[in-house]
């Protein structure tokens, strides 16, 4: 998968390009990132590519022909990639969307700063906005991070063992089952007998028992959406 990302600040994305999962991937040539800096395409020469708002109000906004100029360059890369702009407006991220993008050859992510990018830019482009839940945060730049992590968990090889993707929480809607290392006994709580035991098909039971509960208790709504057999 080809990733770019439009990005005043690409310094931030060496936590995905150099360490862990994501590290890895990229060096074996699972996916590839580059990132654009608009402040390339700014008609002055400091740079600067935020304006103040028309209408008057707190904070500047990112200006659209600076914008426009970097989601050109990202589409003449790769004219067949998803555009998605980061906004606490758009569509809450969640599992399902997370599988249906890791099937995308190519995303171009447009990261906001200040109080957001120029309307215009959303309306004159194709561009889903998605969201990374009900806060705001001070950049789409994080938010980029967290969704292209996710994306590149279910893309083949990325995890050393694949059951991982397929055993974490929110597959089959369900959360995962709490988890157990050395030592056996730690502040005088003993790890579960089940697990000690060697029984596969007890160990699988107990496993999928502790997931359901987990699930009820802690997430009604994801339960509910399991029961109804909604997607
Ligand atoms: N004024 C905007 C609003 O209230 O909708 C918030 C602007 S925020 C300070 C700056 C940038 O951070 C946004 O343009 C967006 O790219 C990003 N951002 C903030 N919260 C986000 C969220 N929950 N999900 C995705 N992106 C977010």
């Amino acid at each position: 998968m080809n990733i770019q990302v439009i990005t005043i600040f690409p310094e931030m994305f060496v936590a995905l390009t150099d360490f862990g999962v994501t590290g890895r991937a990229l060096k074996q040539k699972l996916w590839q990132f580059s990132s654009i800096n608009p402040r390339r395409f700014a008609d002055n020469e400091l740079g600067y590519i935020d304006d103040r708002p028309f209408g008057g109000g707190p904070g500047m906004i990112m200006q659209a022909p600076p914008l426009q100029a970097a989601l050109d360059y990202a589409k003449q890369q790769d004219s067949s990639a998803k555009v998605i702009y980061l906004s606490p407006q758009g569509k809450p991220l969640n599992h399902e969307k997370v599988l249906s993008l890791a099937h995308e050859k190519a995303l171009i992510l447009l990261c906001g700063r200040y109080e957001g990018i120029d309307e215009r830019i959303l309306q004159h482009n194709e561009i889903e906005e998605i969201s990374i839940g009900d806060f705001v945060v001070s950049g789409g730049e994080l938010p980029a991070m967290m969704l292209i992590d996710a994306v590149l968990r279910h893309l083949p090889q990325v995890l050393g063992d694949e059951r991982s993707a397929k055993e974490d929480s929110f597959c089959q809607q369900l959360l995962d089952c709490p988890h157990y290392t050395r030592p056996v006994e730690f502040a005088g709580l003993a790890v579960p007998e089940v697990l000690l035991s060697g029984n596969h098909a007890e160990i699988a039971k107990w496993r999928l028992e502790q997931s359901q509960q987990r699930t009820k208790q802690r997430r009604p709504d994801l339960w509910q959406r399991r029961e109804n057999g909604d997607s």
